[in-house]
């Protein structure tokens, strides 16, 4: 007779499809299963303990099985679950609306709710197009988005993507975006040389095309799927600063950067940045539940403000629209982060990090450390001198993070940059021991051919 645990781990594979996943791969070998979390630990169907060292895919702010925001979903329970939108209101939606409004960048006014990144992009992207269509301006439709850029996986995310990998197959059915470079200090002769070849790129596109372009949509100050690439200081202000001039919305992807994980509640008040759009999602419900939303100023809304007659209505909605057990966790989620004052907290964490990898940077493998507060990349090269990278085959990320798993220790590697992106709940302990694994797994892998 199987045990359940053999039982589980064939129904995974016999009919669980996995995201980003070749499923070729992933049957090969015994499926992690994930049974229960509590505070930074995940614990497997046997018991085995893991640090959730990318916080469930990025979204991870105070911890798993948190009384207080198990508590919020009880109490809502006991109220109503689910209702919509649609003409009428919800208690926790408004409540969470006007706490966001009180945090975000000031300038923006509106939330428009939905329920993951990408639909939160989706409806930046349309808002924009009609921003300009309800103006008169119906020449303005094009999207500028950055190299490597990632929105989500739907269409019109896809369609602002650049990572060729994941986009480039769905190429015949997108709409074409204009690609600006973006600064690679690393790759590109220092942060100024890199800095200054996006905006060139940016300035001369915004002076000779700007009447068609509906908007720029950047992920602000670090681009996460691309390998955690941090943007020079100023980049921001200065690419938000071009599209003010030359009447192009900006929009803020903070899918990954919003609530803390950089240092400041939000990436772009890292700059003092106010967008006309920005697009919040993961860490909203403190990875919860499934809600985004996509914020907007007073005048991109005012442009949809009319006589219904003027067709100037966003029509757009998803079922979910501003669920209330999603609004109210991520309610008590802001409150936690303020109670526990988590965004100071995570500047002395990244400081902690930051000198804790030090050491790292000295090893013959490790190309680059990137960070922004509790968002870290470690690009592993072949050959430091000249950067010369891993070729893909060789799958040094993957390894890696089979190894920190095999060390206690749960990521994902993007190619060959080994990602440590922690719950911002983490004590400065919890943090030393997760980097003395991800450290371990690297010199493993790179120097003693670990899984080779
Ligand atoms: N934008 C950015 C910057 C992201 O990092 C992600 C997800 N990694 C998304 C959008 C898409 O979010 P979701 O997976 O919730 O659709």
């Amino acid at each position: 007779m199987a045990t359940r645990s053999e039982q589980l781990a064939a129904a995974d594979q016999s009919y669980v499809w996995h995201p980003f996943t070749q499923m070729k791969d992933y049957n090969r070998v015994d499926p992690l299963i994930i049974e229960r979390g509590e505070g930074v630990m995940l614990y497997d169907i046997h018991g085995r303990a893991y640090y959730d060292g990318f916080s469930s895919v990025w979204l991870n702010v105070h911890g798993h099985r948190v009384p207080e925001l198990n508590q919020a979903i009880t109490d809502q329970l006991a109220l109503v679950a689910h209702s919509t939108l649609l003409g009428m209101a919800n208690v926790p939606a408004i409540e969470l609306a006007e706490k966001l409004i009180e945090i975000a960048p000031k300038g923006l006014k509106k939330v428009f709710y939905s329920d993951s990144g990408a639909t939160g992009v989706e409806i930046a992207l349309k808002m924009a197009f009609q921003y300009w269509h309800n103006k008169g301006m119906r020449g303005k439709t094009s999207f500028v988005t950055m190299n490597q850029a990632y929105h989500g996986d739907t269409i019109g995310a896809v369609s602002v993507g650049a990572i060729p990998l994941y986009h480039e197959v769905f190429r015949p059915m997108l709409f074409p975006s204009h690609v600006i470079p973006y600064p690679d200090a690393y790759r590109q002769g220092g942060p100024e040389a890199a800095a200054e070849a996006a905006l060139s790129g940016l300035r001369l596109l915004l002076e000779t095309r700007a009447e068609s372009i509906a908007a720029l949509i950047v992920e602000p100050i670090v681009q996460g799927a691309s390998g955690i690439m941090v943007m020079p200081h100023g980049c921001l202000s200065e690419m938000a600063a071009l599209c003010r001039k030359h009447d192009v919305l900006f929009i803020a992807d903070e899918v990954a950067t919003g609530f803390g994980r950089t240092g400041a509640m939000f990436a772009c008040d890292l700059e003092e940045v106010t967008p006309d759009l920005m697009v919040v999602g993961k860490g909203l419900t403190g990875g919860y539940l499934p809600l985004a939303a996509t914020l907007a100023t007073d005048e991109v809304y005012g442009a949809f403000y009319a006589d219904y007659e003027e067709r100037k209505t966003f029509f757009h909605g998803h079922s979910y629209t501003g669920n209330p057990l999603g609004c109210a966790v991520a309610l008590r989620s802001l409150q936690l982060m303020e109670e526990r004052n988590l965004v100071e907290g995570v500047k002395v964490k990244a400081n902690l990090v930051e000198q804790r990898l030090g050491p790292l940077a000295d090893r013959r493998h490790v190309g680059d450390i990137r960070q922004k507060g509790l968002m870290v990349g470690i690009e592993l090269v072949r050959d430091k001198v000249s950067c010369e990278p891993y070729d893909w085959k060789e799958r040094i990320g993957v390894r890696v993070c089979l190894r920190a798993r095999e060390l206690g220790m749960l990521t994902r590697p993007l190619g060959n940059v080994v990602v440590f992106i922690p719950p911002l709940s983490s004590t400065e302990a919890e943090l030393a021991s997760m980097v003395d694994i991800l450290s371990e797994a690297i010199i493993s892998v790179t120097e003693q051919g670990w899984g080779a």
